[in-house]
């Protein structure tokens, strides 16, 4: 291979996994053994206010060109709860901020009834930017896209992962059962306990669902004070 070859795909690799994983630097090892070559993050990420910035300029699927904002994430850094939702809605993409309309106050009144306050977790989507018109993500956006929330997962450590809705749910399962399946069982997502209840949008739709989403809370409570205790 060319030394030319090489370097476009050495530049590659690289923009690649500083995407993923910040700042990297070859080794001085490389100059003096060429054959080798070696990657390392900055402490494995030293935040996720690094993560963001690092990320929020994504362009790598059609919707960084609509959306208004990117929508990374809020809550606690060192949550041992997660929520996961599909996509940001329209408020989100106005704000940059997740489950911030309509649907996340319900999820804000709904959380204390648990001891739960929205503080105490982190939430984000799996898409960071708006699909036009709310519609379903894309496999090619789900594609692109959910590495950053592995990453985001890395860097949290949480105990307890909640998928709000049946997309989420679906989407990283990669499956197509229905949500009154899913909900009934706990998952693993990433080797980390999850559960699955109902969007808070969906709530809102139908308020026959929210005796439901009360007993999904309850059970995730159970298990969170058990991975307190
Ligand atoms: S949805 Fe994800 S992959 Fe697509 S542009 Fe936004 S951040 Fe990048």
């Amino acid at each position: 291979m060319a030394d030319a070859d090489i370097i476009r795909g050495l530049s590659a690799y690289l923009e690649a996994r500083r995407e993923l994983e910040g700042g990297l630097y070859l080794e001085d090892s490389l100059l003096e053994s060429p054959g080798q070559l070696y990657c390392r993050s900055e402490d494995n990420f030293p935040s996720l206010a690094v993560f963001e910035k690092d990320i929020s300029g994504c362009m790598k699927c059609p919707l960084g060109k609509t959306r208004t904002n990117f929508v990374f994430g809020t809550g606690n850094p060192h949550a041992d709860i997660v929520f996961i939702g599909e996509a940001p809605g329209r408020d989100e993409d106005l704000q940059g901020e997740p489950f911030v309309g309509r649907a996340g106050q319900l999820l804000n009144k709904m959380l204390p009834q648990y001891g739960l306050k929205r503080s105490d977790i982190y939430i984000c989507n799996i898409l960071k930017c708006r699909p036009p018109g709310n519609r379903d993500p894309l496999p090619l956006e789900i594609e692109l896209c959910e590495p950053y929330l592995w990453k985001q997962l890395e860097i949290i450590k949480p105990q307890i992962l909640v998928s709000l809705g049946r997309i989420a749910a679906q989407t990283l399962l990669k499956t197509d059962a229905p949500l009154a399946k899913l909900r009934n069982n706990m998952h693993q997502y990433r080797n980390t306990p999850f559960f699955i209840t109902y969007h808070p949008a969906a709530l809102l739709r139908n308020n026959s669902l929210i005796d439901s989403a009360y007993q999904d809370l309850a059970k995730i409570k159970e298990y969170y004070d058990k991975v307190k205790s």
